[in-house]
């Protein structure tokens, strides 16, 4: 194989075109032809520099490729062969524990692909790129190859969906959820919540910046607030006669009211699940944890995705029941990724999901 291109991370919003040798496989790793890379909130804060990185990097940790040459133990461990479609979660365990070795969450992980610096032979770790690196402690994923690479990409975001939405808050057929913001995530929640046969979602959000969003929300099912005009929790007890929903996922980072709205729209028994982030050392003022009590709310915190939400959203994608082309707004090529990444938070572009394509 020729050497490939990739973008490497120089600087606070410098990506650099250039080029990699295409490394050779050994009996437990592999190269894979990267097809499509999701972008997400993170990948914004790694080009501007607010996540610092230990050097340049190829960013991109939501790839989606075809198996280009393999070893044996790997395809093994992995269940995929030359040419079969993979979607890559980030993080890269280390290799050689039990859980590597059957190809599940390691407990020790050493790193995340789109993290690794270049300077770490053999620097194809990112998905801005035309050739990834899998190492062994990799955890690639089939995907049927009927799922086009760009809708593949949507693996992280709508495994953050079942993972948060379904998994975290124990939804199933016939439950209410409320989620607090319409971001990727938050719209990932109401796909998952409507795919395991949730009865009302709600959803909250601006409704000036949020339009598309709480438009799409709204096209897949969910009632949605604009808490622009409306109190969300007064508005979500009032449409339930006071019961409240089952779960609330809050979403929105930095703002804190939603916590406190997330825990008044809980019914007794229910659970609150926080996946936003607000800030470090941030506090939410005003949680009454008596209320907690009395109530025997369960409050979970949220990070990632987890392997049961990896496998729920691949299975959602290759059903076809997912929109891909209502989530995936914005694609661009390899060199245009900055202007990707860019496009993600860029208020006039609408944008709910981007893809690099290279
Ligand atoms: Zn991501
Ligand atoms: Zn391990």
């Amino acid at each position: 194989m020729p050497d490939a291109l990739a973008m490497v991370l120089t600087g606070p919003d410098r990506l650099d075109p250039a080029r990699f040798a295409v490394p050779g496989v050994g009996a437990d790793d592999a190269v894979m032809t990267v097809e499509a890379c999701g972008i997400c909130g993170t990948d914004v804060e790694v080009l501007s520099g607010a996540i610092p990185t230990r050097g340049p990097v190829i960013p991109g940790h939501e790839a989606v490729g075809r198996i280009a040459a393999i070893g044996p133990a790997a395809a093994a461990r992995w269940g995929v062969g030359v040419g079969d479609r993979v979607v890559v979660p980030a993080e890269i365990g280390c290799g050689t524990c039990a859980a590597c070795a059957v190809g599940a969450p390691c407990p020790g992980p050493v790193g995340n692909h789109g993290f690794v610096p270049t300077a770490t032979a053999p620097g194809l770790w990112g998905g801005f790129a035309e050739v990834m690196y899998l190492a062994p402690g990799s955890t690639p994923l089939p995907i049927a190859t009927h799922v086009e690479p760009r809708t593949a990409a949507l693996f992280n975001l709508l495994g953050a969906g079942f993972s948060w939405g379904v998994g975290a808050t124990g939804l199933g057929a016939g439950d209410t959820l409320a989620v607090f913001g319409p971001g990727q995530r938050g719209l990932a929640c109401v796909l998952a919540a409507r795919s395991v046969g949730a009865r009302r979602v709600f959803v909250t959000g601006l409704g000036g910046r949020d339009a598309h969003r709480l438009a799409l929300a709204a096209d897949l099912g969910a009632e949605v607030i604009d808490v622009e005009t409306t109190d969300a929790a007064d508005w979500i007890l009032a449409a339930t006669d006071g019961a409240g929903v089952d779960a609330a996922v809050d979403t929105t980072p930095g703002a804190v009211e939603p916590v406190l709205d997330a825990i008044r729209v809980t019914r007794a028994g229910g659970t609150v699940v926080l996946a936003g982030l607000k800030g470090p050392g941030r506090t939410v003022p005003g949680i009454a944890t008596d209320d907690l009590a009395l109530r025997r709310l369960t409050v979970r915190g949220v990070r990632a995705v987890d392997a049961a939400g990896f496998r729920a959203a691949i299975a959602l994608l290759e059903s076809g029941a997912v929109p891909a082309d209502r989530f995936v707004t914005h694609s661009f090529g390899l060199t245009d990724a900055a202007t990707a990444v860019h496009t993600l938070v860029d208020p006039t572009a609408a944008a709910i999901a981007v893809t690099v394509v290279p």
